[in-house]
């Protein structure tokens, strides 16, 4: 089947620099690297290298072509990513020696996405493929109920937390993957147990540690997952990478203690290396990988 990833695409610069600046502090950066990112992006590489079929629903500015080209390379469909006036989303990520950082992030063309075209490009999709989406994008409500006339099934990562997407989303949602931060504030928002949402199954994560299960069909008796040991140097884009095997293994048909276990193995892997969309592992990588 098919995986169609309502989502961000963003152009990460990095600076190095000897310590996060002061107000009104000139500071001369050690180093500068760019490189693919945002949470939709992320995800789209990670189902892709996870063997899925993947159509990525996105804009990029002018300046994003690159950005595009690397997400084929990753074999990811992009034909229905479009190109608006005016900026790629993009986040200025300074990082100090201490590995502390600061980030400024700018939407750009992740607002720009065209609901017409996100209309036409779901009528294309199969009964029984998946809607990815994250809340960097806007259109998640519009999206979810286009999925739900069409039969797909709805795969929602409430990240970064955004009450008012949530409560679009998460009804329609078969599946919502969180971190344990975005699941208290999904709690402060919403002042409901998981229940009362009505998404069947619920994955909160918790780094190291792994996570928890919640599903409907097992009364919300949360049941825990670990998380191989690892020695992790760079956290950033565990999530990303776990929620896109995720989905890629239900996709396949692999049962969903089977695919978050994949999931688990794929983002312990992912930890251990420096870096974002570039370092997600592939599935071979993941499966030779003794932990
Ligand atoms: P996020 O990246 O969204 O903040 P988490 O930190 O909860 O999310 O990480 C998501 C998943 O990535 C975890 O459930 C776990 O499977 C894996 N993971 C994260 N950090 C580690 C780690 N230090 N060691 C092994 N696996 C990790």
């Amino acid at each position: 089947m098919t995986i169609w990833n309502l989502g961000s695409i963003n152009i990460d610069i990095v600076y190095a620099v000897p310590h996060l600046p002061l107000p009104g502090e000139t500071l001369a950066a050690l180093s500068l690297t760019r490189g693919l990112g945002g949470k939709g992006a992320n995800m789209s590489v990670a189902a892709a290298r996870a063997a899925a079929r993947v159509v990525h629903l996105g804009a990029v500015g002018e300046d994003g072509a690159w950005a595009v080209e690397r997400m084929m390379e990753y074999g990811i469909d992009t034909r229905l990513i479009t190109t608006v006036d005016g900026p790629t989303g993009h986040a200025i990520i300074l990082v100090d020696r201490a590995g502390e950082n600061s980030i400024v992030l700018h939407p750009g063309a992740n607002h720009l996405i065209s609901e017409d075209l996100m209309g036409q490009a779901l009528s294309e999709a199969d009964t029984g493929d998946y809607l990815l989406l994250q809340n960097e994008t806007l259109l998640q409500r519009e999206a979810v109920t286009m999925a739900r006339d069409l039969g797909l099934k709805v795969a929602y990562a409430a990240a970064p937390f955004d009450a008012e997407a949530a409560r679009g989303v998460m009804s329609h949602a078969d599946l919502m993957v969180l971190n344990a931060v975005e699941m208290e504030q999904l709690r402060a928002a919403s002042g409901q147990d998981l229940a009362a949402i009505g998404v069947e199954t619920v994955i909160v994560t918790e780094g190291g540690s792994g996570g928890r299960i919640h599903r409907a069909e097992n009364g919300w008796e949360p049941e825990h997952f670990a998380a191989p040991r690892v020695e992790a140097v760079d956290t950033t884009g565990a999530g990303d990478t776990f929620t896109g095997y995720l989905v890629a293994g239900l996709d396949r048909g692999l049962p969903l203690r089977q695919s978050v276990e994949l999931a688990a193995r794929a983002a312990a892997l992912m930890v251990t290396r420096h870096g974002t969309a570039d370092v997600i592992p592939d599935l071979k990588d993941v499966q030779a990988t003794r932990f």
